[in-house]
């Protein structure tokens, strides 16, 4: 049997909701929210001027283009959020 991240997560999240003790409450939100950082996230494609792609968690904008040859850009698909570390998915 295995368990994905995102399972795990679930897991993690669901348990917080029962615990009446504040701090083991606060543990367990922190596992399901690291867990979830780890489980690669579909970036959203904002419809702005600029056509970009941003982090579902922070929003923040995750592609960047870089010109490996002059005059031809190349859009970089990061595999992680740099501003929070969310795990990126580009792709179904
Ligand atoms: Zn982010």
């Amino acid at each position: 049997m295995s368990i994905t991240t995102e399972q795990a997560a679930a897991w993690f999240a669901e348990r917080a909701k029962n615990i009446p003790i504040p701090e083991t409450k606060a543990m367990f939100k922190i596992a399901a929210d690291a867990l979830k950082k780890r489980t690669p996230t579909m970036v959203t494609h904002e419809a702005t001027k600029y056509a970009c792609y941003t982090c579902p968690s922070c929003k923040n904008v995750v592609d960047e283009t870089t010109e490996f040859i002059p005059g031809q850009k190349i859009r970089v698909q990061q595999q992680w959020c740099k501003y929070c570390g969310q795990a990126l998915k580009w792709e179904d």
